[in-house]
């Protein structure tokens, strides 16, 4: 398939449900979009369907739904996309925004990684496969804002960038396999890790 078409604020034109989250800020100026973070989220964990993701990046949550949410209390975190399972793609920022996923975080020697990223929600968790759907269907998100951010060069998981605190997306997740998937595509999305 070719490159999904991103809008001028960087919101997908069609191949996505738009879901905007009030979670996200501007960039800060001149910041160039070098790097797409791969993570995982499931709520709760291992639970592959339900909106509950949706309602946590919409800060909507009831945190009294599950004894595990009650962690989660006030938490204001969003990504730009969620991929599920199926392969749906929702998106909650745009690409010129800021969202709000990674955290505390370093890459390549530079600090708070979501000034520079975007952040790719796989519906997951570390030790379970994911499906060739999700798969096909994040590497189309990433391929397409690899063309709409030109300085997009590098993918990175959650994991590398914040070591001994963040684990995914996990040793279920592929790098050779995203990698295959993203290459030929006028993509030029890298991985710095072996
Ligand atoms: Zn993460």
């Amino acid at each position: 398939m070719g490159a999904l078409k991103f809008d001028a604020q960087g919101w997908l034109i069609s191949g996505a449900r738009r879901s905007a989250s009030p979670h996200y800020d501007e960039r800060p100026k001149d910041a160039e979009v070098t790097l797409a973070v791969i993570h995982n989220i499931s709520l709760p964990a291992g639970f592959f369907e339900g909106g509950a993701v949706e309602d946590l990046f919409l800060g909507r949550l009831d945190c009294n739904r599950h004894p595990s949410f009650s962690a989660l209390a006030g938490l204001r975190v969003s990504a730009h996309f969620f991929v599920r399972r199926t392969g749906e793609v929702i998106q909650f920022v745009g690409l010129q925004d800021r969202a709000w996923h990674a955290g505390v975080s370093e890459f390549l020697g530079r600090p708070a990684c979501n000034d520079f990223s975007i952040g790719l929600e796989l519906e997951g968790a570390d030790d379970t496969p994911y499906p060739d759907l999700q798969m096909q269907a994040a590497a189309d998100v990433l391929a397409g804002a690899s063309t709409a951010l030109p300085n997009l060069k590098w993918i990175a998981g959650h994991c590398d960038l914040a070591p001994g605190r963040k684990t995914d997306p996990g040793p279920a997740f592929s790098w050779p396999e995203m990698l295959r998937l993203l290459n030929g595509r006028g993509c030029l999305l890298t991985r710095p890790y072996p």
